[in-house]
């Protein structure tokens, strides 16, 4: 079933998107939890990490981490660090059923997280 991430994809409604491939898509979150919070999602539809096939996945996962790398060097959190997060199902804390990973940073993380 598709999710609000797949009309951000399709445009159909705003992002402020600041990286986009024919595969990848990146956007700002629109409730950031640190000075830096980006969502990196792949634009096919998977619902969670846990439906991932990591054969025929594992080239689009790792874009997700080169896009992450990326744009974390272009917002100036490469060389303090950055956290990268994907929640899944209900005790994960996931809400969009889309694929994401929560790029995090421009302050110091704690740990445990909530
Ligand atoms: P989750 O809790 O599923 O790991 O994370 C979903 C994230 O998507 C949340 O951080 C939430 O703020 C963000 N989000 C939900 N709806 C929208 C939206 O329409 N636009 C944007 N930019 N972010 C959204």
């Amino acid at each position: 079933m598709s999710t609000i991430f797949k009309k951000i994809i399709d445009k159909e409604i705003p992002a402020q998107i600041i990286y986009e491939t024919d595969k990848v898509l990146a956007f700002k979150d629109i409730n950031p939890q640190a000075p830096v919070h980006v969502l990196i999602i792949p634009k096919k539809e998977i619902p969670s990490v846990r439906e991932v096939d990591t054969s025929e996945d594992a080239g689009l996962m790792n874009e997700l981490i080169a896009a992450a790398n990326k744009i974390a060097k272009e917002l100036g959190i490469f060389d303090s660090g950055f956290r990268l997060v994907f929640n899944a199902g209900k005790d994960g804390g996931q809400d969009v059923y889309h694929l994401h990973l929560h790029l995090l940073g421009g302050r110091k993380m704690t740990w445990p997280p909530g």
